[in-house]
Formats: structure tokens, sequence, C-alpha cells
């Protein structure tokens, strides 16, 4: 599984819409400070299922979607497109490529697709845990993240080698049976 494609329109300092086609190997995003280089990763982790506004470094959910600048018009919605090669079935789904996408509005109606299809915010996340690719994953290392990893009590640092070893999935399950 490999990460393809993003396409946003209205996110954060992406005032239009952006196309970020990503080949298998290195891929490195360069930039000056303030450029958009760190809201490229927030797009990612927005439409795999980050729901704290502050870990996307603003204060509401609102604040994802382009504000306006001197010459432009704010934007109604944000919108967020992952395109993932799944030829290696990475994702329990049988198609060769899998595309999610998110959008907000400004009055805080959301919408979730997977390859098109309407959805929930959950079966978004349920698609990726256990992926390496999870809202909870360890594959998206933001600024801050190692000292925040480093400094996090053990149950909760817990969370990140469960979801590395694949098994957070079925607890969640078993969790979720428990209290039925
Ligand atoms: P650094 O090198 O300092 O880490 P960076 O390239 O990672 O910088 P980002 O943090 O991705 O930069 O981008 C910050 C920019 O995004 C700021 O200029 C900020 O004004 C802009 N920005 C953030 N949210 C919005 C929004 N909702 N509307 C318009 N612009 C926004
Ligand atoms: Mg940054």
């Amino acid at each position: 599984m490999f990460l393809k494609q993003l396409e946003t329109v209205g996110f954060k300092s992406f005032a239009d819409k952006i196309d970020v086609q990503f080949v298998p190997g290195v891929t490195a995003v360069v930039g000056p400070n303030g450029s958009g280089k760190s809201n490229i990763t927030d797009a990612i982790r927005w439409v795999l299922g980050e729901q704290s506004a502050r870990s996307l470094r603003g204060s509401k959910m609102e604040d994802i979607i382009f504000s306006g600048s001197d010459t432009r018009r704010s934007q109604g919605y944000a919108e967020v497109t992952l395109t993932l090669d799944n030829e290696d079935k990475g994702l329990p789904l049988d198609y060769e490529e899998v595309q999610v996408t998110r959008r907000v509005y400004r009055t805080g109606d959301s919408e979730f697709s997977i390859n098109k299809e309407t959805c929930r915010l959950k079966d978004i996340v349920d698609l990726f845990m256990d992926s390496g690719l999870g809202r909870e994953a360890f594959s998206i290392i933001s600024q801050g993240k190692v000292e925040e990893i480093l400094n996090s009590k053990p149950k909760d640092r817990r969370v990140i080698f469960e979801e590395a070893a694949g098994v957070l999935k079925y607890k969640q399950r078993k969790r979720k049976a428990e209290s039925k």
C-alpha cells in the first residue's frame, strides 16, 4: 500500500484545488516557513479521521477551512481526497486503488466517502485501523510528537505499540462486545 495522490480544495492555506502526486520511494516537500508544508500532513491526518482541532493546530474544526486573504475570499468548505495504491491489499478492500474523501462545511456538516460511496467517519477510521496509517498510528510523526510520545503515560504509549502490532482493532471490538 502506498500514498498515490492528495487532492484538496479550501483546506487551510490551499484556497484552490491542489493535486499532489506521490511515487513509490521518498518524497520531500520543501518550502519557506509558513508556506504550507505541515498543512499537507494535517490534510492527510484529517482525511484519515483526525477529530481533534487542536492536533490540527487550530482551536475549532472550522479553522481548517481557508479563511481568505487580501486577494481571495474565504471558502465555504474544505475537502481532502486521498488516493492509495492497494494492489497488495494492505487495506481490507477488494480494490486496487482506494480513495477516501472528507468534506466539512462552515455549518459543521460533514461528508465522508470511500471510493465515492458515502460512508460514516467510523467506516474510514475502521478501514485504516491496524493498517499502519490509522488515526493513532505512528506513520505520521508531526513536530512535537516525539516529545509527546516520550512524555506520555505508559498506558497511552501502549496504544501506539498496539496499533503498530495490529491488535488495536481486536481490543476495541472486545471492549464494544463487553459493553453490550
Ligand atoms: P514551517 O516551516 O514553519 O513548519 P510550514 O511550511 O509547515 O512552515 P504550515 O504550518 O503548513 O507552514 O502553514 C502555515 C500557514 O498556513 C500560515 O501562513 C497560516 O496562516 C496558513 N493557514 C492555516 N490555516 C489557514 C486557514 N484556515 N486559512 C488560510 N490560511 C491558513
Ligand atoms: Mg511545519
